[in-house]
């Protein structure tokens, strides 16, 4: 079975918010004086979360990225990655958190199954760490990094949103990370959703002056929607993720969830498709007919994004 759009794209990773709540604030993504806890009922159950990965499965996703807010402070996560290897161990499970949780996580993601980490770090700096997740400590990421080592997950990806005159300063700090470590530095253009909308102008920073120089010192080659570099005898690889700059819709084969169940056909855009109550072959329909509804291209560009969610709600 394989899912595929109107415009022929195949559908085969599925990004599932798990909550829209977090133990940071950064300021791209959560208001400051965080969000509303909602009531459990408003938000998908453990049940209801596997339901949706089993039914997405069987359409033809072998893909899943549990996110949120921060994925770790759900309860019930664990269970939740069980599961979801046991609907089927070819199913590639993928977190994506701020690390802080690792150390104490970490052994056990392995043990339930998890198959790969994105850890967020835009900063080697305390102080810009501070400013940028305006409540996080740096030493708690970098202890989760290395905690997610010793677990024995390899591949670590590192994702770096760039910020003009707020993190863009440590870049070579960041390029100095792959030379003793292994992890994938993948640099992302800040995008103009929710919260950073109103100061986007100011913050926006294209990876175009990066890639200049990079693809003077390295090859390039292809992961996904990152263009990825090696620099000589560097043990770790640079990723570029430029929404704003080269859009990669043309190639985008994946669908997200929000934590209160709300199917999303593409980032940007206004449009959801409710989940809730659904089981079964109707839970299937209604995701085949989300795919169906996936736009051609975000219009990020022209328009800003259409999505009326902040980041920590769809889950980047
Ligand atoms: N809490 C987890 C974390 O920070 O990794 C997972 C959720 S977070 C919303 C997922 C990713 O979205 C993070 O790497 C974050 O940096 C990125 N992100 C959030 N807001 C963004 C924005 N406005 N533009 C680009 N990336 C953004
Ligand atoms: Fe939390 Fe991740 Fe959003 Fe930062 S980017 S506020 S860590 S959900």
């Amino acid at each position: 079975m394989s899912l595929t759009d109107t415009f022929g794209r195949t559908i085969k990773y599925l990004r599932l918010s798990v909550t829209d709540l977090c133990n940071y604030r950064c300021i791209y993504c959560m208001p400051e004086k965080g969000v509303c806890k909602k009531e459990h009922c408003d938000i998908l159950s453990i049940e209801e979360l596997t339901e949706i990965v089993e039914a997405a499965y069987e359409l033809g996703v072998t893909k899943v990225r549990l996110t949120g807010g921060e994925p770790l402070i759900r309860r019930g996560i664990l269970t939740l990655c069980r599961n979801i290897k046991e609907i089927s161990p070819e199913i590639e499970l993928g977190i994506t958190t701020n690390g802080s949780l690792l150390p104490k996580m970490a052994r056990q993601l392995k043990d339930a199954g998890v198959d790969r980490l994105n850890i967020s770090l835009d900063t080697l700096d305390e102080e810009a760490f501070r400013t940028i997740t305006r409540i996080g400590k740096l030493s708690g990421t970098l202890d989760g990094i290395h905690a997610a080592e010793e677990a024995g997950f390899k591949n670590i990806k590192i994702n770096t949103v760039l910020m003009n005159g707020v993190n863009d300063g440590e870049i070579s700090n960041m390029l100095r990370l792959t030379k003793d470590h292994p992890y994938q530095i993948r640099f992302i253009e800040l995008m103009p959703i929710g919260e950073v909308k109103s100061h986007y102008c100011e913050c926006f920073k294209s990876l175009d002056g990066l890639e200049e120089y990079l693809r003077e010192h390295a090859q390039m080659t292809v992961d996904g929607v990152a263009r990825v570099y090696r620099l000589p005898e560097h043990q770790g690889t640079i990723g570029l993720i430029s929404p704003i700059s080269h859009s990669f819709c043309s190639g985008c084969d994946k669908i997200r969830v929000t934590a209160d169940g709300k199917l999303k056909p593409c980032l940007h855009s206004e449009e959801e498709i409710d989940l809730r109550g659904l089981h079964g072959e109707m839970l299937k329909t209604a995701i085949i007919d989300g795919v169906r509804h996936k736009p051609l291209k975000h219009n990020l560009d022209t328009e800003g994004s259409d999505a009326k969610r902040n980041m920590n709600e769809i889950g980047g």
